[in-house]
């Protein structure tokens, strides 16, 4: 077993002078501290592809996870089958990752239409438990928010402890805009999932997502029945950015899917 650590006083002096450079220096600083127990979190939206299509440069053994939530959209599997046809990646690379509950149980545990009747329930049955569960064995994970998408990420660093889940949160585009991002795309030519041509700006669940109108706030079309606009994983860090992370544990172990074990409240 392998154990990374990294103390509070290196995270803040790390997010310190990474602060201003590019993504992809960012990036490379992780791949030094973290590689392999280092995992990038994928939707499958514009910004993860953005992010695998840097990682892989740096690193063609690099890893994805992505949380196969059952209710994905058609064209979200069809920009996953690409990505993996595109970079040539083994099946052990794109990790799937499911909830513990089929759509058929968690109906028959929790009533129909959970998403609708209690979505924080719902996420954190296809979402929120499953990463925690599979993110116990990294020391780091990759994500693709920026700050300027929503309130809730305004404040988000380039490396963070990440009180939630219990590891440090690599965020290399914190600082992007969504013009940076589809300039990235187009001047690489990174695949994408189609529905962003569809006035898709977020992609998530089909229950759970809608198009937006013109002008409407990118994040507009998800949970659009409910006062809801996280589904949980990029919850705030309502503490202040350094903490003392403890040892990461792990395993070495990877699958190209896994159902989550645990169990919900
Ligand atoms: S986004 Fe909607 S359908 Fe998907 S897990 Fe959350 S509440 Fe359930």
């Amino acid at each position: 077993m392998i154990r990374a650590t990294l103390s509070g006083e290196e995270l803040q002096a790390l997010n310190r002078r990474l602060e201003g450079h590019a993504p992809q220096d960012v990036l490379r600083h992780a791949f030094q501290r973290f590689f392999p127990d280092m995992v990038l979190a994928c939707s499958f939206g514009a910004e993860d592809m953005v992010l695998w299509d840097m990682m892989y440069r740096i690193n063609s053994r690099a890893s994805l996870v992505y949380l196969d939530t059952d209710f994905l959209f058609p064209e979200t599997y069809d920009v996953r089958d690409r990505l993996m046809a595109r970079y040539a990646v083994s099946p052990e690379q794109v990790i799937r990752v499911r909830p513990a509950l089929t759509p058929a149980q968690q109906a028959e545990q929790y009533g129909d239409r959970l998403w609708s009747r209690q979505p924080d329930q719902c996420c954190r049955i296809r979402k929120v438990d499953p990463l925690t569960n599979i993110l116990k064995q990294y020391a780091a994970w990759v994500t693709g928010i920026r700050r300027d998408q929503a309130p809730s990420r305004a404040t988000a660093g380039l490396v963070e402890w990440d009180a939630t889940f219990g590891l440090v949160k690599v965020n290399p585009l914190a600082a992007w805009t969504n013009d940076d991002v589809w300039a990235y795309i187009r001047q690489h030519e990174v695949p994408y999932n189609v529905l962003h041509d569809q006035h898709y700006p977020s992609i998530g669940c089909t229950h759970c997502t809608a198009p937006v109108r013109p002008g409407e706030h990118p994040r507009a079309g998800r949970w659009q029945h409910v006062d809801k606009t996280e589904c949980g994983l990029h919850t705030p860090d309502p503490g202040p950015l350094v903490k003392s992370p403890p040892s990461v544990p792990w395993s070495g172990m990877h699958s190209c899917e896994r159902r989550n074990p645990g169990g919900h409240p």
